[in-house]
């Protein structure tokens, strides 16, 4: 038997991103395609034609990465903002589509995997990854696995309360005072437009805090602070040895991380606030296709997460 690779999917609301991957995490190839949102039927045709373009005799597994809550008892969506998918098993689907094993989780938790398995996280046991983008996601690497939670919901770091009865969270969250409607690269906006005027979004932000714009840097510097709020209730909970800060607004790093520690160190208990380390994820948007093939693995493995047979 040659070496065997898995096919990992990045599912997003706008392209969906396949990687033939090796068990190390490597991309062998990748291809780009548009995601098909008209209907169901046009997104599993899209789908379908994505991973067939990468299959040869290498491929033993394909594990995709949805931007959905997934219970895995099941292996079906519950909920799927952007994407016509809720109440599909997509990992019975994904099995008699291809003939392979198959899993499906949720990207978020393929971010964390693959940061774990081959970037920032590498070595660790213990490990908090959280992704900031338009929300915030995030996963649990407990005791040198994924945690998952009971069904599969859990990890859903972007979604602990900060401030009871605090604003209303983003999107279709009903939940107030989550994390994500203080931190997340959407929640700065408003900070933004009224830092820089209408039509500025947060890179111009951003970009304006690098140059050295004080109300800019402040603006940033409170989203980081909720941040920490966020980081040093993780760490008095699960006292990982690693946060690893991802997304596309994790790009701000250095502009959010002062904060973080300035409220992990108030906030946080002795001896974990002590120890943790708090660093930039590794591998930007590849995180996501590598943790998808990764789940793939895990489902030929026969551990981790669920799987279903082709
Ligand atoms: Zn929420």
């Amino acid at each position: 038997m040659g070496t065997q690779r898995t096919i990992g999917v990045d599912v997003g609301g706008t392209k969906i991103v396949v990687g033939l991957v090796e068990r190390d995490g490597t991309i062998v190839r990748v291809e780009r395609y548009a995601t098909p949102v008209g209907s169901t039927e046009a997104f599993l045709a899209g789908l379908s034609s994505a991973v067939e373009s990468l299959q040869d005799e290498s491929v033993a597994a394909v594990g995709i990465g949805l931007p959905s809550a997934i219970d895995q008892r099941s292996g079906t969506v519950v909920f799927s903002a952007n994407i016509p998918l809720a109440g599909l098993d997509v990992r019975s689907w994904a099995a008699e589509a291809f003939g392979l094993p198959a899993a499906i989780d949720n990207d978020a938790n393929c971010a964390a995997l693959a940061e774990w398995r081959a970037g920032a996280g590498r070595g660790t046991t213990d490990m908090v990854m959280i992704t900031l983008g338009t929300g915030i996601g995030g996963g649990l690497i407990l005791g040198g696995r994924l945690y998952r939670g009971w069904i599969g919901a859990g990890a859903e770091v972007g979604h602990i309360v900060v401030d009871a009865d605090g604003p209303l969270c983003q999107g279709h969250c009903t939940g107030r005072g989550h994390l994500e409607g203080f931190a997340s690269g959407r929640a700065v906006e408003a900070a933004a437009r009224r830092v820089l005027g209408p039509g500025a979004g947060t890179p111009e932000l951003v970009a304006a805090a690098r140059q050295g714009s004080g109300p800019a840097r402040e603006a940033l510097a409170a989203a980081g602070r909720w941040l920490g709020a966020g980081i040093a209730s993780l760490v008095n909970l699960l006292n990982p040895e690693l946060v690893v800060i991802g997304g596309g607004f994790g790009e701000a790093f250095d502009l959010l991380i002062d904060p973080v520690r300035e409220i992990v160190a108030r906030d946080g208990l002795a001896p974990a606030r002590d120890v943790v380390r708090i660093v930039p994820a590794e591998l930007g948007a590849a995180a996501g296709v590598i943790g998808a093939a990764l789940v793939g693995f895990e489902a030929l493995d026969g551990a981790g997460v669920p799987a279903a047979r082709g």
